[in-house]
């Protein structure tokens, strides 16, 4: 691959015994045998600290927000209170410094100490994430697990390559759920903004989808991969809530086979020894990525799917994508991302993701 011999200075890379604090056992219930979740909340410590998983969460912390310039898809008709904001940050991945990565680790371990997990088996799989006022009237999140997550996870697997698919389903849904708690945690009990051009105001698939340029869909027997945003109305989660210029999107999400090679090598230890700390963010990257990004491929459906983050990377000449399109977001005096003062649009009110 044309891109291997790039890596990236801020190329972190913990090792087996260590999961981060965001993931690990101590804000979890003690009626559950949290070793079910050990490899999936190592692999979600892992994914979150490659190049693409902390530039993320720079972004989400140390980005800016602005009112969105573009009104929520089809319920308009509700009004100005159902406007989130968008936000974006003008750091490629590879581009954080060891002061901004401290940064994002200070924010995570803040982060660790304003939720907790709990299995659930009344909510639709696989989690959701609430917010509401503890004793001492301090918004505390709560990240309900499904049941059959938990069961899933406990089962023993009947091969390697199962147990890899269980890993990352695990991980990806710890990592879905603490983004909006990350959200609720900065902003209280309001939507979830926009990140850059998504159409779909949803922090936890934009937390996962620029880790691999798509994101995974989990199956009993297979992962997929799908471009995610479609104008989906059916099912626990009407999108099109939460989304804009819907009209652009198609019905569907496309979706296709993970290769089950991608997805052994992400719960092996010498692929985080190896070829990721030869390749970096590369080595993450969904196999079908690298062709997409090539030039004339703009107008696919497929690639529009793609973050521009993760677009970046293959881009070969002039300034990034988050360079020129979001250079008013830069922010040089790094600070805490907010929302406008003084905004009439925005109104606080529950949710749950
Ligand atoms: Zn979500």
């Amino acid at each position: 691959m044309s891109n291997s011999a790039k890596t990236h200075s801020n190329l972190l890379h913990p090792g087996r015994e260590y999961v981060h604090a965001l993931f690990d056992a101590t804000r979890s219930p003690s009626d559950i045998d949290y070793e079910a979740f050990y490899e999936g909340t190592l692999l979600a410590t892992r994914l979150v600290n490659t190049p693409q998983g902390l530039q993320h969460d720079y972004s989400f912390y140390f980005g800016k927000t602005v009112p969105a310039d573009t009104p929520s898809g089809f319920l308009v008709e509700w009004g100005p209170d159902y406007l989130p904001y968008q936000y974006a940050c003008d750091k490629a991945i590879g581009e954080l410094t060891a002061v901004d990565i401290r940064a994002v680790e200070r924010q995570r371990i803040l982060l660790a100490e304003t939720f907790t997990f709990e299995v659930h088996d009344n909510i639709p799989p696989y989690a959701q994430t609430a917010i509401d006022k503890n004793a001492a009237g301090e918004w505390i999140s709560t990240i309900r697990i499904h049941q059959s997550v938990y069961t899933d996870a406990l089962a023993k697997k009947s091969s390697p390559e199962q147990n890899a698919r269980e890993n990352l389903k695990v991980a990806c849904i710890f990592i879905h759920e603490v983004a909006h708690a990350a959200h609720k945690c900065l902003f209280g009990a309001v939507r979830d903004d926009w990140y850059e051009d998504s159409h779909i105001a949803e922090a936890g698939f934009e937390a996962v989808v620029r880790l691999f340029g798509f994101t995974p869909k989990f199956s009993h027997g297979w992962n997929t991969w799908t471009t995610w945003q479609c104008r989906k109305t059916s099912g626990p989660y009407d999108l099109t809530k939460i989304g804009r210029k819907v009209w652009e999107l198609p019905d569907e999400a496309e979706t296709w086979l993970i290769a089950p090679e991608f997805v052994m090598k992400l719960s092996e230890d010498e692929f985080w020894e190896g070829e990721y700390v030869q390749r970096g963010a590369y080595a993450l990257v969904a196999d079908d990525v690298p062709e997409l990004c090539k030039p004339g491929k703009e107008d696919d459906y497929v690639y529009q799917a793609i973050p521009l983050s993760i677009r970046d990377l293959f881009r070969t000449e002039g300034p990034s994508y988050a360079k020129t399109k979001y250079a008013q977001y830069a922010s040089p005096e790094r600070q805490l991302r907010r929302r406008p003062d003084h905004d009439e649009r925005f109104r606080k009110m529950p949710s749950v993701d």
